[in-house]
């Protein structure tokens, strides 16, 4: 049997931060447990390598949700990162904070310490942004956020021109002063490689003697001494095994599983629990409730020059572009697919945006069964607008369906269940319509491809974004910290409500979805959650 001070269970976004943090100072001796394997694989380094991992069981857990009936029924694909630095190691890598409001409403709901003026430290000592550091940015931190601005394609111009033209202003830094308008992502990578939180923050800390770091470790159960968290039983190669912290277990497996492993640890809704056989330790039924995920559409067009779709699909383009990367580190395959994007409010009343926007130059209409055809897209020169939900009010819920660890846990996101989420998302798609009808848009488009010039009335268009639309990888919440245990899995310092020396520290916390992506918030969540943990054990 192992001991240790900490046992951290997943070496995510979160998960990463943590074991760089606690192991710094040399007092701790951390565990690692990581279920899936290295992060040492081509298609993982290679930013735009996403495409190929986005189904692939050895690096991916390949989760597919209920149908759902606010999806016409369709089963989502939910792709989540099963390897070291988690999904932060298949993740598109746009760098986005979030808006100063979400997290001010994270504190105004009992959470002391987590309001803008406190996480935007963090965010500073976390970045390593190339365009420089001010008030707002950082520099010299472990995360190097690449300026992409020189390396777009040129069509983005056309669709920033066409964003300005449509009514929203030209955004040069979406992590600013201010997150509204169009511009280009910045995204995490440094010399043409993925910077994952693995990158970042945990090979580093694996040269320390206090750190160890076992892969291949599911960890199945958190051993309890009455109310207090001992240890970890995980199973690794075929054998179970057990490892004791004298000072805490750390619960970092993300969304899905962070709610998963608590309840089949028996943390969670009784009823449910007792019904698959498995001893309570606490009776909370917030634990894998409260799920909020973004949803996201394209709108896909033919256009009449040359997308990424020219270079990327035919073999000489594979091997130019493959050339490049392999070279020089530069070119498509050293970027996220998603060159821009924006942020706007589909209603001028609102006092901030709630849709977040993105432009891809390039087109993947026809279906490939099993594979993400980001490498192989449509013959065609096409190119896409799309759009994701900022803050919907739809809310799911993560439960396991047995005793089973290996047993995937049932997802239900409830997607477009709300009024409110469906007529936004109404307005967000005419707005996609908007721009494309701009002059600078117009002059590029042959046509509307999806949903196509056929659906104009708010029926079909509701119909055709229940049908096409579908997670954009966000799920957030299902541990949400929150001061009332009737409402919430741990208090404001990440602690488990109830029970002692068991802390959940990931996106699963998070008391609102952010407004944006949230890798760099998860990874804010694991520095502020560091903190933490160490100030308690001084
Ligand atoms: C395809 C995709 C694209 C995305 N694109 C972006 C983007 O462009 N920008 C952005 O900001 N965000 C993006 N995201 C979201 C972002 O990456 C996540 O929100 C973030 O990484 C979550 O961090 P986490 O620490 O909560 O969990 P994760 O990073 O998922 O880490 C959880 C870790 O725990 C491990 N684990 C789980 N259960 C166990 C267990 N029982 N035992 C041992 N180990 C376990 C997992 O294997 C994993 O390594 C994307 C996500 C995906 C999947």
């Amino acid at each position: 049997m192992q001991t240790c001070d900490f046992i951290i269970v997943g070496a995510g976004s979160a998960g990463c931060v943590l074991a760089e943090r606690l192991s710094a100072n040399g007092r701790f001796s951390v565990l690692v447990l990581e279920a899936g394997g290295s992060d040492r694989r081509f298609f993982v380094q290679m930013p735009l390598g996403y495409g190929k991992t986005f189904y692939d069981p050895a690096v991916n857990w390949n989760y597919r949700a209920e149908p759902d009936p606010g999806l016409a029924g369709n089963a989502d694909h939910w792709p989540r990162g099963k390897l070291l630095g988690g999904s932060s190691s298949i993740n598109a890598m746009v760098w986005i904070r979030g808006q100063p409001d979400d997290y001010d409403g994270w504190a105004a709901q009992g959470n002391p310490g987590w309001g803008w003026s406190d996480v935007l430290p963090a965010f500073k000592a976390i970045e390593d942004n190339q365009a420089g550091a001010d008030a707002l940015r950082g520099q010299g931190g472990p995360v190097h956020v690449t300026d992409c601005r020189p390396f777009t394609h040129p069509l983005t111009a056309v669709y920033l021109e066409a964003g300005q033209q449509a009514g929203l202003p030209l955004n040069q830094d979406f992590n600013g002063a201010s997150q509204e308008g169009v511009g280009i992502y910045q995204i995490s990578t440094r010399g043409g490689r993925r910077m994952s939180a693995a990158r970042a923050f945990l090979r580093p800390a694996m040269k320390r003697a206090n750190l160890r770091v076992e892969t291949g470790a599911l960890a199945t159960r958190i051993v309890f001494e009455g109310r207090r968290a001992v240890g970890v039983e995980y199973e690794q190669g075929g054998r179970k095994k057990t490892a004791r912290a004298g000072r805490e277990v750390i619960v970092s497996g993300g969304s899905v599983n962070s709610p998963q492993l608590l309840q089949l640890s028996g943390i969670g809704p009784a009823g449910h629990l007792r019904e698959l056989g498995i001893d309570m330790v606490l009776d909370n039924p917030n634990a894998g409730r409260n799920l909020q995920d973004h949803l996201g559409i394209n709108y896909t067009y033919r256009g009449n020059r040359a997308t990424l779709n020219q270079i990327l699909r035919p073999w000489w383009g594979k091997m130019l572009v493959g050339m490049r990367y392999l070279a020089l580190r530069s070119g498509p395959l050293s970027l996220s697919m998603n060159n821009a994007g924006g942020f706007f409010r589909t209603d001028p009343s609102l006092p901030r945006p709630n849709m977040q926007l993105y432009f891809q130059a390039f087109s993947t209409v026809i279906p490939k069964s099993g594979e993400r055809p980001i490498l192989t897209p449509d013959p065609w020169p096409g190119f896409s607008i799309g759009l994701s939900s900022c803050r919907p009010t739809s809310r799911g819920e993560i439960m396991i369906r047995s005793a089973d660890p290996r047993d995937h846990p049932r997802i239900v996101a409830n997607a477009f269940s709300t009024d409110h989420d469906v007529a936004e998302m109404l307005a967000a798609v005419k707005f996609i319509r908007h721009i494309a009808a701009q002059p600078a848009m117009r002059a590029v488009i042959v046509e509307e491809i999806l949903p196509g010039p056929k659906l104009v009335s708010d029926e079909d268009l509701i119909l055709d974004f229940r049908k096409r639309s579908g997670t954009v990888y966000h799920p957030v919440s299902t541990c949400r910290m929150g001061p009332d245990p009737a409402r919430a899995v741990v208090d404001g310092r990440l602690r488990v409500h109830g029970l002692e020396g068991l802390r959940v520290i990931d996106a699963s916390i998070f008391p609102e979805n952010i407004s944006g992506n949230t890798n760099a918030p998860a990874i804010m969540v694991g520095w502020k959650g560091a903190e933490m943990v160490l100030e308690d054990c001084r």
